[in-house]
């Protein structure tokens, strides 16, 4: 279907209508689901605003990963070709939106001791590793980075200027967004409120509140504010990039000048997407992405996570408590990436039980042997996922399919691997690594009495190869809280996951 069909589809209805196959996705740009058309048949290009590697990254940061892994895992699902970016912010981003206050990196470093360049490749191998914990899956996916694409960023500046987008101040080269007649068509900006507020007085040089700075000059020699670390010549004296054009810079160089879709956390839509689509389409004179796809965010107690609230958990203080990191992936999936989530302990408990349940279930009740994809199921899932990532609706017909006892176990576990390659939820894994990473081995004189004498007749059981009693059996003890795994020289026991 063309976009302009599909738009006018949408229009009439409201809501895309069920072509087959379909993958329907909500457009921050015209704020509507829309059927998403490629630009080129069966490949799909995507930018993800990364992080900015001053320090680990929090739960809520990672809720944006994930949502860009379930993206790219639905299209990998679908059959296309993927070419996934996520870039890695490790200079420029000011502790100020309003281009004023310290590189955040420059202050991490300072914070710890450490050099920017030590400070920038500790916190990108911890985002390394936390992304690998939720079992984001990153084949072939580039981490391009900041500091490695100067010369790309300089040479959009350098355009900007020579087409007159751009103007200088005391401290840098600024976007003047006036000139770009569509600026703020993302939405959610409050002019009124930037003009009223301290972004101009902060800065009075700078033409209008929406104005934006593209290269920011390091600080003179007798200014009081030190040496920076990271600073590049550039024809307009040594400095740094803005925030805002390294997006630019390195999405278009690895996805072309117009690419399908580009996303970020809801808070991105105000200023750094409105700015990247301002500073792109003047650049190149054409549309800069076809698809916005925004996360609302991780709050806790009503608001939102943030370093600046001090409300921040990150993925290791969900380690220490003994949950795995898949259980918040579990949690994430079971809202849509489009509804905020309220984090809290109880929550995440909740979802590593069903997760641990999904897994013995499919460890204990499913043999080893692959049958069939079942369709019918297969059809509801993808379905569920192609409309707009409802991934609460796939993990529920998860659950059906789990629960339907007519369907063959081989038929069953195969489908369930299947839905896997969509979810990341480590059911082949399951077996082993993630149980074991919440359990404690324990002797069998530790066990209460009540449960050695279960053990024992469970062991009876199996000798007389009675397998009916003797699951009833583990069961038992399962919800007494101790969990089994028959080996040839009898039973390992373990206390339950938390
Ligand atoms: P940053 O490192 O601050 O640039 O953020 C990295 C990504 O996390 C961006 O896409 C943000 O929009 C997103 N983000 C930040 N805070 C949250 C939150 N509490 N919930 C969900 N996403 C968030
Ligand atoms: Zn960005």
């Amino acid at each position: 279907m063309s976009p302009f069909f599909s738009s006018f589809i949408n229009k009439l209805y409201g809501q895309p209508r069920g072509e087959a196959g379909a993958i329907y996705l909500f457009n921050t740009l015209t704020r509507q689901k829309e059927t998403f058309v490629p630009l080129r048949r069966g490949h799909v290009g995507m930018y993800h605003c990364g992080p900015t590697v001053y320090n680990f990254a929090h739960i809520g940061n990672l809720r944006a990963y994930v949502f860009a892994d379930l993206l790219k895992r639905l299209f990998l699902y679908e059959g296309y070709e993927v070419k996934q970016i996520i870039n890695i912010t490790d200079v420029g981003h000011l502790t100020d939106d309003a281009d004023q206050g310290e590189d955040k990196i420059e202050e991490g470093a300072k914070r710890e001791g450490k050099s920017a360049k030590e400070i920038a490749e500790k916190f990108t191998a911890a985002f390394m590793e936390d992304i690998a914990m939720m079992n984001v899956n990153t084949e072939r996916t580039i981490f391009p980075k900041a500091t490695e694409h100067v010369t790309e960023q300089i040479a959009l500046v350098k355009t900007l200027e020579e087409k007159g987008y751009a103007y200088q101040t005391s401290d840098g080269v600024y976007f003047d967004s006036s000139l770009f007649k569509k600026y703020g068509v993302l939405g959610d900006i409050n002019i009124k409120g930037l003009a009223e507020g301290a972004r101009v007085e902060k800065n009075p040089e700078r033409k209008h509140p929406t104005d934006f700075a593209l290269w920011k000059f390091s600080p003179k020699e007798n200014s009081g504010l030190g040496k920076r670390q990271q600073e590049w010549p550039s024809p307009w004296g040594l400095g740094f990039p803005g925030w805002h054009i390294e997006c630019s810079a390195m999405s278009m160089k690895y996805l072309g000048k117009t690419f399908d879709i580009h996303t970020g956390g809801v808070d991105h839509i105000p200023v750094h997407h409105n700015n990247e689509i301002a500073q792109s389409e003047s650049v190149t004179g054409r549309q800069f992405v076809r698809y916005w796809l925004h996360n609302e965010h991780l709050k806790m107690e009503g608001r939102k996570i943030s370093k600046s609230l001090g409300n921040t958990i990150y993925l290791k203080n969900i380690v220490e408590r003994r949950f795995t990191p898949l259980a918040l992936r579990y949690l994430f999936l079971s809202s849509s990436y489009r509804a905020p989530l309220n984090f809290t302990w109880e929550s995440l408990e909740g979802a590593q039980n069903a997760l641990f349940k999904a897994h013995r279930h499919f460890v204990e009740e499913l043999g080893t042997k692959n049958g069939k994809i079942i369709p019918r199921y297969k059809e509801l899932f993808a379905g569920a996922l192609r409309n707009d990532l409802d991934s609460p609706k796939a993990l529920a017909v998860m659950w059906e399919l789990i629960k339907d006892n007519k369907a063959g176990r081989p038929d069953k576990r195969v489908t369930i691997l299947d839905f896997d390659k969509a979810l990341g939820l480590g059911f082949l894994e399951s077996n082993k690594e993630l149980l074991a990473m919440n359990r404690k081995k324990i002797k069998t004189e530790e066990l209460p009495a009540e449960v050695k004498k279960l053990l024992e007749e469970r062991e009876r059981a199996r000798r007389d190869k009675d397998f009916k009693t003797a699951d009833l059996i583990r069961a038992k003890i399962s919800a007494s809280g101790f969990e089994l795994e028959d080996t040839p020289a009898g039973p390992k026991i373990y206390s339950s996951a938390r």
